[in-house]
């Protein structure tokens, strides 16, 4: 037993891990990571909207914890933007909902329930699709493995 932190439930992988400032070499760029959780707090608050408690709800979390992770959140994205870092989306204590799967060919995202491997892309019948959840394996460890 890992004790009473609960993982936060994430719907899926992220589909970019890294957004770097252009024109910049990566030696002289300051980086910052932003969690998978807190992805996600974004995801669901800002990008589609959510109020906190519903947001919080879906995370499997109370509502002043998903407050304070957005505002955390929240501030790693302005800091990145403002300064001109590099945003990594990596780490953090979390579950994964489902996979998604990326086709290299056609750029098609498929959502694949957890364990469960794809083959070639839906789309296109491709073969050279990535399992977008597999980077973050080691920290995808608990009821829902991948
Ligand atoms: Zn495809």
């Amino acid at each position: 037993m890992r004790g009473s932190y609960r993982r936060r439930l994430v719907q899926g992988p992220p589909r970019i891990n890294q957004f770097k400032p252009s024109g910049i070499p990566a030696r002289a760029l300051q980086s910052i990571v932003l969690t998978i959780d807190e992805y996600e707090g974004i995801r669901l608050a800002d990008y589609q909207g959510l109020d906190h408690s519903d947001a919080a709800e879906q995370m499997g979390i109370s509502r002043p914890t998903f407050s304070r992770l957005i505002e955390k959140a929240r501030n790693k994205v302005a800091q990145a933007l403002i300064e001109g870092m590099t945003l990594t989306i990596a780490g953090g204590n979390f579950d994964f909902v489902q996979n998604l799967y990326r086709c290299e060919d056609c750029g098609d995202t498929s959502p694949q329930p957890l364990g469960k491997e794809l083959a070639e892309c839906p789309e296109c019948g491709s073969g050279n699709i990535i399992d977008l959840g597999r980077r973050h394996q080691h920290r995808g460890r608990g009821k829902n493995k991948i």
